[in-house]
């Protein structure tokens, strides 16, 4: 089985840079009128706090551009099995 890893986007404290879908355009939207962000899969899982994704390790590099773009860091990875957080490092 293929690693996964858990992704939590604290979506509640995003502030609209957009620098998201900027990044990773094939994994995030940008809604420009609401000056937030969200994820394009169809498996997240979406409230108004928070929004969870389950990925392939394939699709790891690709989060994590766009993690790594985000200047408050509120999207968090996390390896799936062990529950470390790959994203942000402390
Ligand atoms: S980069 Fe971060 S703050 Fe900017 S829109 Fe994306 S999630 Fe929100």
């Amino acid at each position: 089985m293929p690693k996964q890893y858990h992704i939590i986007y604290r979506k509640k404290d995003c502030i609209g840079a957009g620098a998201c879908e900027f990044a990773a355009p094939e994994l995030w939207h940008y809604d420009k009128e609401k000056s937030i962000a969200t994820l394009k899969d169809p498996l997240a899982k979406k409230t108004d706090e928070q929004e969870e994704l389950i990925i392939d390790e394939a699709n790891l590099a690709r989060h994590l551009e766009g993690a790594q773009v985000c200047p408050v860091s509120i999207i968090e990875i996390y390896d799936l099995e062990t529950g470390e957080k790959i994203h942000p490092k402390e």
